[in-house]
Parts: structure tokens; C-alpha cells; sequence
């Protein structure tokens, strides 16, 4: 795996739904990075003026991201064992149903980008539709997928997976397109892939509907997602390049232990692109969520500040958004870090700020531990103290 700090290239984004370049900053995200895995300092979260989308600008090339997600996945579930197979989650059987009302016949041919390790297509072809096949950046997802269901699975991204000789009936791509920077040049694969009036299901965050106290403050503004749709501007991006919208919704889905605000839409290919309708939805969704977390980042930062005694020290678990943000903006001091702990190895031997990045098995220390997430925090505190039997003092920062 390349372990070279590059050179980070930051490039203006024209608005990814209508490609104005007229647009208005509501909010500065900063990020720390760790050593050798630099995506990004942080970006504006902008809405267009024009159309009303909310998106990330100032981000670095589309090849920055695909370099990101294909080394350091962290989509792969590593303390999974591959030998015991996991349930199918009841999020991913209630989109295959939803799903599978929109695919013609038992025998069209599936196409899922961003498969993951493959549970939802394995209920796509519960639902009846045995003929389906995944892709995904990581080799590590692409193989759990056929390790643990069955489900085939290619290596790639939305701009390389091949264009098959038949083309799909049906592609689904769900938590995917708020991670991309060229949408343009995504919707145009949508056309590439697809058979004449063949469909896709599309699955995103609604920042409309972004709640502040679901997740950690600002996680929705996270290193990895760069698009804020609302309904409206998924169906604009979509209606505007030749796909109609057959059916648009919301849902709620759960992810570990915070749930997420989603829009969905299911779009067939079509000869006439549509105009685009002004997005209002967005702006007041974003900045309410703004507003709101603020609150919520002044508690969690006088948390942090009272947490230790002078002098002492803390080992921080976990080196994502969360703790990215915070060392960046001044929520956490370095200085008073002993230790970072994170179970991806992707990031272990890493440093961040100075400090090391271990790995959970090798915590010697018996300085109190930071459980700097939200969405894992209890299935960390379990880790540590049932698992791992470790007696050092928690620092939880969420009821
Ligand atoms: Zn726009």
C-alpha cells in the first residue's frame, strides 16, 4: 500500500446537480490527519444559489477519493469472522423489498456498486432475483461478499467497473453517491450500464432532514461524504440527465448504534431530460442542523476539558471524523494524549499529531481511554471491558 504524504491539490466544484458556479458558505469542516492517509483538511459546506443543492467545495480531485476508498476501507468489518455468517440486517430487507416492487422480472439482471460485504444483495436474491452481482473499491469487501453469501462481487468503482456485453436491468447504489465528487460523470455511467428504460435505486443522507442529537456533532459534514442531497436535489440531479423518477421517498435506516435520515429515489432511463426545479428544503435543513450542533459540540468539548486532572494524560480510541474534527478545531489538545487506539489497520502505525496509532491488542497503558465516537461508543466500552477485560478509567461522551 503507498504510504507517501502527497501533495494536496484542491480544486473550486462547479454545483454538482445543476453545474452553477455561483454559491454560499455556511460552514467551515477541518479535519486532522493521520500520517501518510491525508484525504482532506477540511472543506465549505456551500449551498448553490442557483438550484438550492448543498455540497462540499474545495476538495481535492475525484482521484484522491478513489485512491482513499480502494487503500483504506474501513467499510470491511475486520473483526468480522468470514467463517460465521452474519444475519442479514432487517435495513438491508427492508430495501430489497422496496426494491424488488421496482424490478421487472425474476431473471433481470442486478448490479449493485458499492456492494460492501453484500447483505443487501443477498436479500435482493431472497426477494426472487437470483441473477445479481456487486462491485466494490475495496478486494477485501468484494471478496466477504462471495465468502459469506455467495453474492459475486468485481473490484471497482462507479467510473471502472466494465461495461458488460448485456447490458443491466437494474442498479443500486446505496450510501454511495454523497461520497462522490464527479456526479456528472456517474449519471453518465448510469446511462452506459443500463439496457433502454433500465432502473436505478439511488439511497442517500437527507441533509433536509439532518437531526443534530442522532449522530455526533457535525459527523454528517465526515471526511467521506462531500454531497448533502435532499429529495428534490437527487431527483433534479437525476431528471435533469434522462432519468424519470418512478417513485421518491424518505426513510430512517439504522447504523450501528445512531440512525440516519435518508431520501431515496427509483429512476428509469428515458430519452427527455427534465428541468430542474429550485431546491428549498435544503438550506433550512442544514442550517438548523448547524445551529444544533454547535449546542452539542460546546457540551462534549467542557466534557473533554473536565475529564482529566492536571498532568494527567488519555489514550483517545478511535481516529476518525470524530476525533479528526475535534484535534483540528481545538477540541482535543494533543498534548494530552498518550496514545490513539483504532481497529482498522489501515491506520495503525500511523501517527496523528505526534502521537502513535495502535492497535487495541497492544494497549499496555493504564491512562483513562476516550471513546471518541459516537456511533460505536457502546460497542467499544464492550470491547474494552467485557473483551478485552481492560480496567482503565472511561471517558464516555454520550448518554
Ligand atoms: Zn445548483
Amino acid at each position: 500500500m503507498k504510504r507517501q504524504e502527497t501533495v494536496q491539490i484542491i480544486q473550486g466544484r462547479g454545483c454538482p446537480i445543476c453545474g452553477s458556479g455561483n454559491s454560499r458558505r455556511l460552514f467551515r469542516q477541518s479535519f486532522a490527519h493521520v500520517s501518510g492517509v491525508r484525504l482532506l483538511d477540511g472543506y465549505d459546506v456551500v449551498i448553490c444559489e442557483d438550484c438550492g443543492a448543498g455540497f462540499a467545495d474545495n476538495i481535492p480531485p475525484q482521484e484522491a477519493f478513489d485512491e482513499y476508498y480502494r487503500d483504506l476501507s474501513k467499510y470491511e468489518n475486520p473483526g468480522h469472522d468470514l467463517e460465521a455468517i452474519p444475519v442479514v440486517e432487517p435495513r438491508f430487507r427492508d430495501a430489497a423489498e422496496l426494491i424488488g416492487r421496482f424490478i421487472s422480472s425474476p431473471d433481470s439482471r442486478v448490479f449493485e456498486i458499492g456492494c460492501a460485504t453484500g447483505g443487501l444483495l443477498k436479500a435482493v436474491r431472497e426477494r426472487g432475483f437470483p441473477d445479481v452481482l456487486g462491485s466494490d473499491p475495496s478486494p477485501r469487501c468484494a471478496r466477504a461478499a462471495t465468502q459469506l453469501y455467495g453474492v459475486p462481487a468485481v473490484v471497482g468503482t462507479v467510473f471502472t467497473v466494465p461495461i458488460p456485453e448485456e447490458p443491466y436491468d437494474f442498479l443500486i447504489l446505496t450510501g454511495v453517491l454523497e461520497h462522490i465528487r464527479d456526479l456528472e460523470r456517474t449519471v453518465t455511467r448510469f446511462h452506459e450500464l443500463l439496457r433502454e428504460r433500465g432502473r436505478v435505486y439511488l439511497e442517500v443522507p437527507d441533509a433536509s432532514r439532518y437531526v443534530p442529537h442522532l449522530d455526533a456533532p457535525f459527523q454528517e459534514f465526515s471526511v467521506e461524504h462531500i454531497n448533502f442531497f435532499s429529495r428534490k436535489s437527487l431527483t433534479n440531479l437525476m431528471q435533469a440527465r434522462g432519468f424519470r423518477a418512478l417513485e421518491t421517498g424518505h426513510t430512517v435506516r439504522p447504523q450501528h448504534e445512531v440512525t440516519c435520515p435518508c431520501t431515496y429515489g427509483v429512476f428509469e432511463r428515458s430519452a427527455d431530460p427534465t428541468r430542474i426545479e429550485k431546491d428549498t428544503e435544503t438550506e433550512a435543513g442544514l442550517r438548523s442542523y448547524i445551529e444544533g450542533c454547535r449546542v452539542e459540540d460546546g457540551r462534549i468539548r467542557a466534557r473533554i476539558r473536565q475529564a482529566l486532572a492536571p498532568g494527567e494524560r488519555m489514550i483517545v480510541w478511535g481516529v476518525g471524523t470524530h476525533t479528526l474534527r475535534l484535534l483540528a478545531t481545538g477540541g482535543l489538545n494533543p498534548e494530552q494524549v498518550s496514545l490513539f487506539v483504532d481497529s482498522n489497520p489501515n491506520c495503525q502505525r500511523q501517527q496523528l499529531r505526534g502521537v502513535p496509532v495502535v492497535s487495541p491488542a497492544e494497549l499496555r497503558s493504564r491512562d483513562p481511554i476516550l471513546i471518541s465516537s459516537r456511533g460505536f461508543q457502546r460497542e467499544i466500552q464492550k470491547q474494552i471491558q467485557h473483551q478485552m477485560g481492560l480496567e482503565n478509567r472511561l471517558i464516555l461522551l454520550y448518554e
